[in-house]
């Protein structure tokens, strides 16, 4: 039956392939749910707080090979990883619902990127220097260190790159002009945050430390041979260099590259340490009720810069549990007790329903109605570099 299950999903993966399928589950028009790919990788760390072992991830594991890619948490119940506050997925017939649903505002086929900012070789101590390269990818530059998030430079947010969502926006930054890379974080395994052709090309040119949640590493390693890769648990860390640890943590959130692997994978959001204070990046999440950002602040203190994403968000009946819309951003900066928030996540893929300049005025809006004053809540554009 297993084996069966897992050819089933071979299947699938080819079906992907001819390129049906977007990058969190939505079909172009009437088909099935999910996406496509294989990964299941891993190996498990606890659950507990403090700053741990990395585990590397390079072994096969997971369902379809066997074996599970950690120990049971409120988190991973032994076969699944799970939001300990409530799911985050909606059933089939809420997919079919929203496919029918035509409530899609459109957007332009293509944007200029106006700025085309060069980061510095490197920037030490507390400076910090935040590169919008699009969409959740990042160059975060502090402590001596270059940090990549979500590094997505395909055209496509989907299978092979060339399949699924076409980017809106150009990278920021070609991927050749990137500084040295020395750490490539992330999140999950949605076609839009991990794309396995960016990641090939990082580790050709870079060959960079890459840490992601339990069992991504085998997905990310494919076609990328000699890949350092470490898996972290939730509240588990690294240290990059003196003074600079990456830590995992929660989101709301769930994964899957398959219809049979969803939840396979953790997902999760990093936070920093670094001189200057800490730093937290979420790739995707819901708010929930905004408890993975009251931990996060409970463990590492008050957040030096909170990178949030802001689109992605309607309709609210089908993406609450995913993805925060504006307002929920506003509030999970506060509850980062964040001096300083950067929008992402919108403007670069179409996802979902919002018109393309939506999360912007949205977000001003809940800026004005939370009282929070000008230049807290940064919105680079796609290109721009911000020193802090
Ligand atoms: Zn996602």
């Amino acid at each position: 039956m297993k084996t069966a299950l897992c050819l089933l999903n071979a299947a699938w993966v080819a079906l992907a392939r001819l390129g049906r399928l977007t990058p969190f589950g939505r079909l172009k028009r009437p088909k099935a749910p999910a996406q496509g790919g294989t990964p299941k990788t891993g190996s498990g760390a606890g659950g507990q707080p403090g700053p741990a072992p990395a585990q590397n991830g390079t072994a096969k594991a997971g369902s379809c090979a066997g074996g599970q890619p950690g120990p049971v948490t409120d988190h991973f119940d032994g076969k699944r990883f799970r939001n300990p506050w409530g799911d985050a997925e909606r059933s089939f017939p809420d997919l079919l619902r929203w496919m029918f649903s035509r409530g899609s505002v459109p957007w332009p086929a293509r944007v200029p990127v106006r700025v085309r900012h060069v980061p510095p070789e490197r920037v030490h101590g507390e400076g910090l220097r935040v590169t919008v390269v699009g969409h959740a990818t990042v160059l975060i530059q502090t402590g001596g260190v270059n940090i990549l998030t979500d590094p997505v430079w395909s055209e496509h947010a989907g299978p092979l790159g060339v399949f699924g969502p076409k980017r809106t926006r150009e990278p920021g930054l070609p991927l050749e002009a990137l500084p040295p890379i020395d750490a490539v974080l992330v999140t999950h395994n949605h076609y839009d945050h991990l794309d396995l052709k960016t990641l090939a090309a990082l580790q050709r040119l870079h060959a960079p430390r890459f840490i992601a949640p339990l069992g991504n590493c085998g997905l990310m390693a494919q076609g990328s041979g000699g890949m350092d890769c470490t898996e972290l648990d939730w509240w588990r860390g690294v240290e990059l260099a003196p003074g600079v640890r990456v830590h995992a943590a929660p989101a709301h959130h769930w994964s899957a590259r398959g219809i049979l692997d969803r939840r396979d994978a953790l997902w999760g959001s990093f936070v920093i340490e670094a001189p200057g204070g800490p730093l937290v990046f979420f790739g995707d999440t819901g708010y929930g009720e905004g408890q993975a950002f009251r931990l996060i602040r409970e463990r590492f203190g008050d957040v030096r810069l909170a990178l949030l994403p802001i689109g992605a968000y309607e309709p609210r009946w089908f993406m609450s549990g995913a993805h925060m819309n504006p307002e929920e951003a506003v509030l999970a900066m506060r509850d980062l007790g964040a001096r300083r928030a950067i929008a992402l996540h919108h403007g670069v893929f179409k996802l979902t329903d919002e018109g393309i300049g939506q999360p912007l005025v949205d977000l001003r809006a809940a800026l004005k109605k939370h009282g929070v004053e000008e230049g807290v809540f940064l919105t680079p554009e796609v290109g721009e570099g911000l020193t802090m």
